[in-house]
């Protein structure tokens, strides 16, 4: 048992902002920025690799829900929605999640990549392969 589902039990407490059959809504414990939600279905699944693909839909609907939210009623200027998949992708907790992070102009927040300089053809190539 993860403490999402204690979460969801009601064994822990959270700061609950949406919750319906399927899916519950709440602050992240540790805000990376103002209003930093998780949503997280109720049926556990470890991630988003692990879950049916209409959870995914369904997940990524009500995250665009309460993004135009922030948007229109926090004065968030944008937003990030992301999820981590395993450890290596960063994930800690194995339930299901979708952070949505509302970014503000002050928010000092970087979500940014590094060009690893591989060769684009044989990247492309393998995939393709991988498709066969
Ligand atoms: P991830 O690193 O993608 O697995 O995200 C897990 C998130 O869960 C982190 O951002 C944590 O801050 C958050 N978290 C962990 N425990 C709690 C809790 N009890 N209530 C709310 N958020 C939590």
């Amino acid at each position: 048992m993860t403490i999402f589902s204690k979460i969801i039990d009601g064994s822990i407490p959270s700061k609950k902002i949406y919750e319906d059959d399927q899916f519950l809504a709440f602050l992240d414990i540790s805000q990376a920025s103002k209003g930093h939600t998780l949503i997280i279905p109720k049926d556990p699944t470890i991630s988003v690799l692990t879950a049916k693909p209409d959870v995914v839909a369904d997940i990524n609907v009500l995250a665009q829900r309460l993004a135009k939210h922030y948007v229109e009623h926090l004065n968030a200027q944008g937003v990030n929605i992301i999820t981590n998949a395993n450890p290596i992708a960063g994930q800690t907790v194995d339930h299901y999640h979708v952070h949505v992070i509302p970014r503000y102009k002050e928010d000092e927040l970087e979500f940014k990549t590094k060009d690893q300089q591989l060769d684009l053809d044989s990247v492309h190539k393998e995939i393709l392969e991988s498709f066969k």
